[in-house]
């Protein structure tokens, strides 16, 4: 954080301020992780604070100290509206633009209030009157670190606040794989240890938790796995019949992605999902080395990200939506092939 930043945050929590924290839709590891452990740290400091989600978060975080007190938007959404509404600073974190807030954006673009942006996401809006934007960082839960440091406050690091920012970080880095995890992310993890993050019980709570439903449709998942090697693209669909017959869960299909992209070779790959409710087909987009999915999510299929891990979605059917990506991938067959 440059010196300016913290001298206007400084001075916007001067006094204690009626505080609202919104995560993005279909809020991941990352986004509840760092809402949860900025607010455990302005509660700590005396500000009246509620975390606010658009709505609800996969089953495998709701262990997260403080989780019970987070309100969504679909849920209780007339107190939301209220935190919104009496809300002196609006905090968002881990995203880049306001609509990325679903049913949220218009509400909070109604908002006249100060807003403070924490996120590492490429090309961020300008709304903020802060805009804490670092697209070199691991996660929104590493920024939050250094947002608590700027402020002088890692001796205030509660076991609470150390918890959510371990588990923010672990989700988002893959476990601490991915190319964006430093030394500097791993100095920041030792010191959420020493402030009492238990990195097994994390582990263990996030990923040891699976249901067998889950593990089943991922065999689904793996067995509709195509492969394209002359794009050097793998990728997945799920239909809604498959989805309803393994007993879909928010979160069941988080990492399966994964699986496509791990394939010898392979440095793009996505998953397709059909969602009958919204009338959308949801895809998710990684890659390895330089093929940027971001900008593949943003040309084609309304959405974003980073460069190796971004979403998107089409109006259109499962099929047609695979149909479209296919007929897309010739655009790409350089940037493919000589990916690395
Ligand atoms: P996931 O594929 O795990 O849902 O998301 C991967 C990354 O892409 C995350 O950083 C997430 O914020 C971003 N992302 C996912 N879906 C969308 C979308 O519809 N629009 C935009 N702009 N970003 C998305
Ligand atoms: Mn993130």
């Amino acid at each position: 954080m440059n010196e300016e930043t913290i001298q206007t945050i400084t001075k916007l929590l001067e006094s204690p301020k009626r505080i609202a924290i919104v995560g993005h839709k279909n809020p991941d590891g990352d986004a509840i992780g760092a809402s949860l452990g900025l607010y455990h740290f302005l509660k700590g400091r005396g500000h009246n604070t509620k975390v606010v989600m658009p709505n609800d978060f996969p089953g495998f975080l709701k262990w997260l100290p403080g989780c019970d007190d987070v309100i969504t938007y679909d849920k209780d959404t007339q107190e939301v509206r209220e935190t919104i509404q009496k809300a002196e600073i609006i905090f968002t974190m881990d995203f880049n633009a306001l609509n990325r807030t679903g049913d949220l954006t218009e509400l909070l673009e109604k908002a006249t209030v100060d807003f403070v942006m924490i996120d590492h996401h490429p090309q961020p809006d300008d709304y903020a009157v802060v805009t804490y934007s670092d697209i070199t960082m691991s996660s929104t839960s590493q920024m939050v670190y250094h947002f608590i440091e700027a402020l002088n406050g890692v001796v205030e690091l509660s076991p609470e606040i150390a918890t959510n920012l371990y588990a923010g970080i672990m989700t988002d880095t893959g476990s601490f794989r991915f190319q964006a995890t430093t030394a500097t992310t791993h100095n920041v993890i030792a010191k959420l240890m020493e402030s009492g993050a238990d990195n097994s019980e994390i582990h263990q709570n996030i990923y040891d938790t699976n249901s067998p439903d889950k593990l089943k449709l991922l065999g689904v998942a793996l067995k509709n796995l195509e492969i394209l090697p002359e794009y050097r693209t793998a990728y997945i669909s799920i239909s809604q019949e498959e989805l309803d017959d393994n007993k879909f869960r928010k979160g069941d299909t988080e990492g399966f992605v994964n699986y496509a992209l791990s394939i010898k070779g392979i440095v793009f790959a996505a998953i397709f999902i059909e969602n009958k409710q919204e009338g959308i087909t949801k895809i998710s987009l990684r890659s390895n080395g330089s093929f940027s999915v971001n900008d593949f999510a943003r040309n084609h299929f309304n959405g974003g990200g980073h460069i190796n891990a971004a979403g998107g979605r089409s109006d259109k059917s499962l099929e047609l939506t695979i149909t479209d990506f296919i007929s897309i991938l010739p655009n790409y067959k350089n940037a493919l092939i000589n990916a690395s």
